[in-house]
């Protein structure tokens, strides 16, 4: 229903033409697009996380619409250094990637790399070395494959229906509902990992289909296209943690990149980057772990006051739910985001 209401919001600003028009007027640097897997679409009814996808033609129409639009496509060394010292140039706009997953690998580098275009990996450590998994499809298999689940849940047996698709949506609301916001950080993987050994869902199997190894990774990092930031070690909610625990996962993430590929990263992006995982404190520690940038997942465009957050940047989702040019194309104008955020330019409290 709110996918609905938001497309058609989007194709109108894009018909009218006053997406265009009000890029004129404002005064953004750029834009920063968050993708996640990149391939071809599945035609699966049920796909809970079908907004973390896109397919190959929507990046190329991506690129294709930034380019028209006159963004130039940079790394986020040049995000940082255009934030820096804003004098008028063209809008940037920079290609970012969370996780690592394979299918970028397969799909979207080789796009980018004849299309000349820089772009960012943020790896978690612990998801390339199996300390942790890509728990919410570990939930989409679960309750795709069953017709109920029956668990413990805070001590309280639980049966959740998944008889057909509209319980399977609502049951997957409810378990990450769950998961993310009543049961504490630490005790999520052992919940995920009990559920899906009593349901025979192999998380493990599917981390090492899903992610990158350390060595497809070391190929990207040689890229001169390729800037790989950081992810944590074991993509947790940094909000939902101790200050010394959200502290070690950045600085350990970083540590292990460091060793594994021979630099540093410089870069960092804040796992799931909603407002309820990443907060000031977490800008905070960005900036004392030694982050140049550190990118959220709050939807907005980027402005030179973010000078003074730079570990605090807006990213815009390349959202798989809404895979067409007339969607998309109004986006970068800005406009869209400046309406839902009531035209505030910084979203960083
Ligand atoms: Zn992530």
């Amino acid at each position: 229903m709110k996918t609905t209401t938001t497309r058609k919001i989007l194709a109108g600003l894009n018909y009218s033409g006053l997406d265009r028009l009000y890029q004129q007027l404002d005064a953004e640097l750029g834009v920063l697009l968050t993708f996640h897997h990149v391939h071809p679409r599945l035609p699966q009814a049920f796909s809970p996380n079908a907004h973390l996808a896109v397919d190959p033609e929507f990046l190329s129409e991506i690129i294709r619409v930034l380019r028209q639009r006159g963004f130039e496509l940079v790394c986020m060394d040049e995000v940082r250094a255009r934030i820096q010292s804003p004098e008028r140039k063209n809008r940037f706009a920079a290609i970012t990637f969370d996780d690592g997953y394979r299918d970028n690998l397969e799909h979207a580098i080789p796009l980018l790399r004849e299309q000349r275009v820089p772009y960012a990996m943020y790896i978690a450590s612990g998801m390339i070395e199996g300390t942790a998994n890509v728990w919410w499809e570990g939930i989409e298999a679960l309750v795709r494959e069953n017709t109920s689940l029956v668990f413990d849940m805070s001590g309280q047996e639980v049966e959740l229906d998944c008889s057909n698709l509209a319980a399977k949506q609502s049951s997957f609301v409810k378990l990450m509902d769950y998961l993310t916001e009543e049961l504490p950080e630490n005790l999520q993987r052992s919940f995920v990992n009990t559920l899906c050994s009593q349901y025979e869902v192999d998380l493990e199997a599917h981390r090492e289909r899903q992610l990158m190894t350390w060595d497809e990774i070391r190929q990207l990092a040689a890229d001169p296209l390729c800037t790989i930031g950081a992810h944590t070690v074991d993509h947790p909610a940094l909000a939902r943690l101790t200050e010394d625990d959200a502290s070690s996962e950045m600085v350990n993430g970083a540590d292990v990149l460091a060793a594994k590929l021979g630099r540093k990263p410089d870069h960092f992006a804040y796992p799931y980057g909603y407002h309820q995982a990443a907060g000031p404190r977490e800008f905070d520690l960005a900036r004392k772990a030694g982050f140049k940038t550190a990118v959220t997942t709050r939807p907005g465009m980027v402005f030179a006051e973010h000078a003074n957050y730079l570990t605090g940047l807006p990213r815009i989702s390349a959202n798989g739910l809404y895979q067409e040019k007339r969607y998309f194309a109004p986006l970068t104008s800005g406009l869209p985001t400046r309406l839902r955020s009531r035209m505030r330019r910084l979203d960083v409290a």
